[in-house]
């Protein structure tokens, strides 16, 4: 859970609708690609930022960024053949999406600085890869992909695309998009990768997790985009996961430009950089999301995790996320608890 509570816009806006609305105004089903006003507003936010020309038509407002990948994971995958690539580290849940949905996993390592190693992504594709999936900035390193590696990796697809014929997509699951503490830049792959599908949540961003608000974005220059957003409407039907939340995308339409306060996230990160730097840590590029990776010295997360427990320190072993000389912390907690962990 992000620590840091909502912004004062996000119940400001909730009493404004509870007091001026009717009840039926946003407690009723919207349609089931999202409402018209919400999609818009989160169209025109993107094309602000990025110099998109997206409409509502690209955007289906889906119950936060689980949502979001499950669909699309159900959307592209047609046979239990179809393999949908992962970097680790990654986040656990890609597994059970996955294979929840009919696929198959295909993971790889990353390279020395955990950004995605070309050389063995070029290997790993195959004519039965349907897409791969990055998270950047990425839980659990905190790592976002440096733009030369995602250039590089926009090229590689599109070379593996033409030598097999096939359509590659590209997920990017980016609940942590806003939550960046540095000058590094978080691309918007469409812009690189036509074939990019967008998942996005406001769990991270706007301390929303539990009221379960996002989206998805299929741009219309992506292979096949209408048949794509049909299959995300139909999958999304099957899946039960019927109308995003209908207060919320309210909320959205109006806290569109609302952005995260990073400050205490900001604080909590540096102190700990600092303190593990100190004591010889090698701490991958913390640069986003609110957590940190750290290579062990026993080179083995599991033992570090069960060592660090004896001090009443719980850190997360790395075997989980796909690297398991690593363990993650995480500073979406207290200052006072940062300063007494370190
Ligand atoms: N993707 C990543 C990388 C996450 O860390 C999380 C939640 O922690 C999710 C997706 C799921 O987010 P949501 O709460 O919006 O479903």
């Amino acid at each position: 859970n992000p620590s840091v509570p909502a912004p004062h816009q996000v119940q400001d806006a909730i009493k404004e609708f509870i007091e001026k609305l009717e009840p039926k105004a946003y407690h009723s089903y919207t349609s089931a690609v999202g409402d018209n006003g919400t999609r818009t507003a989160v169209a025109e936010n993107l094309n602000k930022r990025y110099g998109t020309k997206y409409d509502m038509n690209n955007i289906f407002m889906t119950c936060g960024a689980a949502a979001s990948l499950n669909i699309t994971f159900k959307a592209l995958i047609n046979a239990p053949d179809d393999e949908i690539i992962v970097v680790a580290p990654f986040f656990p849940e890609y597994k059970v999406f996955i294979e929840g949905q009919g696929g198959k996993m295909v993971l790889i390592q990353p390279d020395a600085d955990l950004n995605i190693d070309m050389a063995v992504l070029e290997k790993a594709i195959t004519k039965n890869t349907k897409a791969m999936i990055i998270n950047s900035p990425n839980n659990p390193a905190g790592i976002i992909y440096p733009e030369s590696n995602l250039k590089a990796l926009a090229e590689l697809l599109s070379k593996k695309e033409k030598e097999f014929g096939t359509s590659i997509y590209l997920i990017t699951d980016e609940p942590y998009r806003e939550l960046v503490y540095t000058d590094d830049k978080v691309v918007h792959m469409p812009t690189l990768y036509k074939n990019t599908i967008v998942c996005y949540s406001w769990s991270k961003s706007l301390s929303l997790p539990g009221e379960r608000i996002g989206y998805i974005l299929v741009p219309s220059e992506a292979d096949d985009s209408k048949n794509v957003y049909a299959a995300i409407g139909g999958a999304a039907r099957c899946l039960g996961y019927v109308c995003a939340p209908s207060l919320f995308q309210k909320v959205i339409e109006k806290c569109i430009d609302v952005e995260p306060d990073l400050t205490v996230y900001k604080k909590n990160r540096d102190i700990l950089v600092e303190g593990l730097t100190a004591a010889g840590y090698r701490v991958a590029n913390p640069a986003g999301a609110f957590y940190l990776f750290i290579e062990t010295p026993e080179k083995d997360g599991d033992k570090f995790y069960e060592r660090a427990k004896k001090y009443d320190l719980l850190v997360v072993p790395g075997a989980g996320f796909g690297s398991k000389e690593y363990v993650r912390l995480a500073y979406c907690v207290d200052t006072a608890k940062v300063e007494k962990a370190v």
